[in-house]
């Protein structure tokens, strides 16, 4: 039967569906503000990577500039003595040392190291520092080796190394010397210190965690800033696969994301690059996705955090509110509840007869009620005592609720040791033999209290129904009922009367 416990369920069901609207769409908003978010930042680092692959492909630019500018004097000058003939070693270390201070000179901020000559076999003649120098072979390094392979080359470019004359990592550009027959008679090479490069790529670093690459047209690293922990593996190290993808793209410049295991970088990276110089060195400047994830964590944290206080508040109102409803339901439940039977009390008999009794009307039906009254039950009271009573009770209340069988059937406790059936489109005969049903399953009870068995528990029946045409009002019903019921007990108890 339907009553103000069910309305409070369906309140609940309701606020259970508000939440879960409520947390998808907020989840949803804030989902949508966070892509956004993402999208922004990454945007952001991308067009940065952009930038400072230009800015630090100009700075390597520039300095191989001045570098080619001073190497070609110094290769004028060293080539004019060669043509004169003979050209001690005293005499091209003052030439390397006058043409390095006269270009300090003119490029006062810059700082250009170390000059030195080499023979055509590599090792060093002169060189514009200590003097003598030490004779080292420097014929292996890469920038000598590749002006060997091709004689025609104007300049070529190492790859940072830590120099055998300084020990100090540096950058090196060579140029060829040719003497007077026109065959080569060596090299000029100039060390530009990473030091140097490294602080001014340092100030144009934008975001934290970039790195700068310059890769040599074999893939390797000619230059990276920061360096890794060990200089040393620079030696090692070459990302030809990168460069190879990079310059799949076909562009000059851009930006790529590179999946990690795909290059030689381990992680996903977001690159931008610029190929700046004939020699097809490329500039690379590399920024992982975990530090742009970390760039938007920093920029959006607050708003992450107010998002899922948020998500929190909603969540802790609507669990509240959820069990405030409960309350309110055991609230009604109690409240149309008997604490002892457990079956519905007088109050709610009230509502749900109202209720009945206007279906009947409607639908013009019967409507039986059944007043029942435990027998002699002052005297089981007194003789058993209250709990024996009690106990009794519920057993009677437990025996009319399993006697009434259709889900619209309604019992409840009238008050005392009395209770009340109602019974919806149910006629005198059905009335009749569920009253029956009632009343023999009572005396069917077998009640014991400390091994000791009760005497059989009877009771009196008055039933009332009220015809289809209900010519009167349902109190004129239960006052029927009622009566027929001390009728009941006045013939003798322990039996059903109809009205
Ligand atoms: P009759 O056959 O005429 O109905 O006699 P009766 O003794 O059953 O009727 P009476 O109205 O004289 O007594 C009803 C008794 O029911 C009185 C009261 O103490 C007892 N009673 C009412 N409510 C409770 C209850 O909740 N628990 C117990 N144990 N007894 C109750
Ligand atoms: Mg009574
Ligand atoms: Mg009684």
């Amino acid at each position: 039967m339907k009553c103000r416990s069910s309305r409070t369920s369906v309140l609940r069901r309701n606020i259970l569906r508000l939440y879960t609207v409520t947390l998808i769409a907020s989840c949803l908003a804030i989902g949508f503000y966070i892509d956004q978010g993402w999208n922004v930042t990454r945007a952001h680092a991308i067009a940065d990577l952009e930038k400072d692959a230009t800015l630090s492909a100009q700075i390597i630019d520039d300095g191989v500039k001045d570098a080619g500018k001073l190497l070609g004097i110094t290769k004028f000058r060293i080539e004019e003595r060669l043509r004169r003939g003979g050209l001690t070693r005293q005499q091209a270390h003052d030439l390397l040392k006058e043409s390095i201070s006269n270009f300090i000179l003119y490029n006062e901020n810059q700082s250009f190291g170390l000059l030195v000559y080499l023979d055509r076999e590599g090792v060093i003649v002169a060189q514009n520092g200590i003097y003598p120098a030490p004779p080292y072979y420097l014929g292996d390094r890469l920038y000598f080796r590749l002006l060997q392979e091709n004689p025609s080359k104007k300049y070529s470019i190492g790859n940072l190394v830590k120099a055998r004359t300084t020990g100090k990592l540096v950058f090196h550009m060579a140029m060829p010397v040719h003497g007077p027959d026109n065959l080569p008679a060596g090299a000029i090479v100039q060390q530009i210190s990473e030091e140097e490069i490294a602080v001014t790529l340092g100030k144009i670093i934008r975001n934290p965690g970039e790195k700068v690459m310059e890769l040599t047209s074999s893939g390797e690293a000619a230059f990276i800033f920061p360096l890794p922990p060990n200089p040393d593996e620079l030696r090692e190290i070459s990302f030809p696969r990168l460069l190879k993808l990079i310059a799949h793209l076909g562009k000059s410049s851009g930006w790529v994301k590179i999946p990690g295991g795909i290059t030689e970088l381990q992680e996903t990276v977001y690159a931008g690059y610029l190929f700046g110089y004939e020699d097809g060195i490329c500039s690379v400047v590399t920024l992982r996705e975990s530090e742009i994830y970390s760039l938007f964590m920093n920029q959006y944290r607050k708003e992450l955090g107010i998002s899922l206080l948020i998500i929190f508040v909603i969540s802790v109102l609507f669990i509240s509110l959820h069990r405030q409803s409960r309350n309110l339901d055991d609230a009604l439940s109690d409240s149309q509840h008997d604490q002892l039977t457990g079956i519905a009390n007088r109050y709610a008999a009230e509502e749900v007869c109202t209720r009945i009794w206007g279906d009947a009307l409607r639908r013009q039906e019967a409507l039986s009620v059944l007043f029942i009254d435990i027998d002699h039950f002052k005297l089981l009271n007194d003789t058993w005592g209250h709990d024996t009573g009690d106990m009794v009770l519920k057993a009677v209340a437990d025996s009319i609720r399993r006697s009434l069988q259709r889900p619209l059937d309604f019992c409840c406790r009238w008050g005392g040791e009395e209770f009340v059936a109602i019974l919806p489109d149910t006629g005198k005969e059905a009335a009749q033999r569920i009253a029956n049903t009632i009343l023999n399953r009572i005396r069917e009870l077998h009640l014991s209290k400390g091994g000791k068995p009760l005497p059989m528990i009877t009771i009196s029946i008055g039933v009332a129904t009220s015809q289809p045409e209900h010519t009167e009002d349902k109190e004129r019903l239960f006052s029927r009922a009622d009566s027929a019921m001390l009728k009941a007990k006045m013939e003798g108890r322990n039996h059903v009367v109809l009205d």
